[in-house]
C-alpha cells in the first residue's frame, strides 16, 4: 500500500513537471512514431557485419574517437544466433536463418535441416517483382551471400554454389570468386559468359577498379571484385560503400521496391586471425558504408533498414590497461562464439526488430513488415541441396 501511494506521488509529480506544452509535444512525437511504425517499407536493405558482436563494434567506437554510425539507430535488439545442430553457429546456417527462417545445420546454404531447398527472401522478392541485390566484400559464393542465392548442402560446394548464383536472377552482384565462374575445375562450363547470355553485363578487376564500376540502369550487373577472396581493407580494397551506394542508386528505380543484402563479410576473418587492427578497420569500412546508407534511408522515408550479425567470432574482449589510443584486446578462441548478436533496424518497420529473438525471426520480422502474405513463407522448393 505504502509503496502504490509512493509511485502515485512520484507520478504525479512528474505530470506536474511536465509543462503542457512538453505533453502535447511528447505525445504528438509518440503518435508519429507509431504511425512510422504501420507504415510499410517500399525496400528493404538487410545488412550483415559478418562475426561482428558487441566488443568489435565497441573497440572500433573507440579508435575512432568513441563515435559510430550504429550509434544513429534507435530500434536496437538482439538475436539468440545458435543453429539447429550447434550452440555455436557457423556463417552458413546463421545467413540461412535469415533467409529461409528455418534453424538449420552449421554448413547449410539455402536448405533446411534435412537438406530440402526452402525459397529465400531474395528469391522470393525476385518472384514478387521486387529488384534485387547483393554487395559483399568476401567471393559471392561465400557461405553469407550464397545462403540468399543458392542452396546447397554444404557450403565448401563453391563451383556448384556459383552455378546457382549464375541462375538466380537478381538484378545486381558484386563480389569476388570469379575464378569459380569461369574456370572451373569440375565441369569446363563458363558461367561469365552464361550471364552475358542472360542479359547481364559482366565486368571484373580485371576491366575496372571495383571502386570506380558504373552500374548500367535497366540492364542485369555484375561486378567480379577479385577471382578468388577480396583483399581486406588495410590492403587497399575500398569498394563497399561506394559500390553498396552505386546499387542502391541503381535499383531505386521501380515502382514496386527493391531487396538488397550487403555484407561486410572480412570482420570475421579478423576475428578468425584473432588480430585486432583488421576487426576494427573492417567493422569501420561497414560502418562508413552504413552512414552513407542511412542518410539515404533518412532522405528516401520508405526503405526498412536491418543490420545485424551471423555471430560474434574471437571471443573478443577489452581488457583492464586499454585506453583509448591503446587497446588491449583479447581473444578467447579461433572461432565462433555464442554470445547474444545485436540488431540494429531504421526506417518504417523498424520497431518491429526491438527486443530478444530467435535468429529465424529476423525472416520473419522482413516478410511482416513488407506485408508479405504468410502463405508464401518457407515455401519447399526441391531437394537440390540433397543431389
Ligand atoms: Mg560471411
Ligand atoms: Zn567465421
Amino acid at each position: 500500500m505504502r509503496k502504490i501511494q509512493v509511485v502515485a506521488a512520484i507520478t504525479m509529480l512528474l505530470v506536474f513537471a511536465c509543462k503542457p506544452q512538453e505533453k502535447i509535444v511528447i505525445e504528438k512525437e509518440i503518435i508519429q512514431k507509431e504511425m512510422a511504425g504501420h507504415k510499410k517499407p517500399k525496400n528493404v536493405i538487410f545488412m550483415v557485419g559478418d562475426g561482428m558482436g558487441l566488443t568489435q563494434i565497441t573497440a572500433a567506437m573507440i579508435s575512432n574517437g568513441y563515435r559510430l554510425n550504429f550509434e544513429r539507430f534507435h530500434s536496437v535488439g538482439f538475436h539468440k544466433s545458435y543453429s539447429y545442430d550447434d550452440l555455436i553457429t557457423d556463417s552458413a546456417a546463421g545467413a540461412t536463418a535469415f533467409s529461409i527462417g528455418e534453424k538449420s545445420y552449421n554448413a547449410a546454404i539455402g536448405v533446411n535441416k534435412d537438406t530440402v531447398a526452402i525459397r529465400t527472401l531474395t528469391e522470393e522478392a525476385i518472384l514478387q517483382g521486387y529488384k534485387t541485390g547483393v554487395v559483399v566484400t568476401s567471393t559471392i559464393v561465400h557461405a553469407t551471400p550464397a545462403s540468399f542465392i543458392a542452396h546447397n548442402r554444404h557450403r565448401n560446394n563453391y563451383e556448384e554454389i556459383a552455378v546457382d548464383v549464375a541462375n538466380c536472377n537478381a538484378d545486381i552482384l558484386i563480389g569476388g570468386g570469379k575464378k569459380y565462374f569461369d574456370r572451373r575445375k569440375s565441369d569446363e562450363l563458363n558461367l561469365v559468359e552464361k550471364m552475358k547470355k542472360d542479359g547481364y553485363k559482366v565486368e571484373s578487376f580485371l576491366d575496372i577498379d571495383p571502386e570506380k564500376a558504373t552500374i548500367p540502369s535497366g540492364m542485369k550487373y555484375a561486378l567480379f571484385t577479385a577471382d578468388d577472396d577480396p583483399l581486406p581493407v588495410a590492403q587497399g580494397r575500398t569498394y563497399l560503400e561506394p559500390m553498396t551506394m552505386a546499387t542502391i542508386k541503381a535499383l531505386d528505380n521501380t515502382e514496386k521496391g527493391f531487396f538488397l543484402v550487403v555484407e561486410g563479410s572480412q570482420i570475421d576473418w579478423g576475428g578468425h586471425a584473432n588480430n585486432k587492427n583488421y576487426v576494427i578497420t573492417e567493422l569501420l569500412d561497414f560502418d562508413k558504408t552504413i552512414g552513407k546508407v542511412l542518410d539515404y534511408i533518412d532522405a528516401n522515408g520508405e526503405t526498412l533498414l536491418v543490420i545485424t550479425a551471423d555471430h560474434e567470432t574471437g571471443g573478443m574482449a577489452i581488457n583492464p590497461g586499454s585506453n583509448s589510443d591503446s587497446l588491449s584486446i583479447s581473444f578467447a578462441t579461433t572461432h565462433h562464439s555464442g554470445t547474444l548478436i545485436p540488431v540494429f533496424a531504421a526506417g518504417p518497420g523498424a520497431e518491429l526488430f526491438q527486443g530478444i529473438y530467435e535468429n529465424t525471426s529476423i525472416y520473419d520480422k522482413i516478410r511482416k513488415a513488407l506485408g508479405w502474405k504468410e502463405e508464401n513463407q518457407r515455401i519447399i522448393l526441391d531437394d537440390r541441396g540433397t543431389k
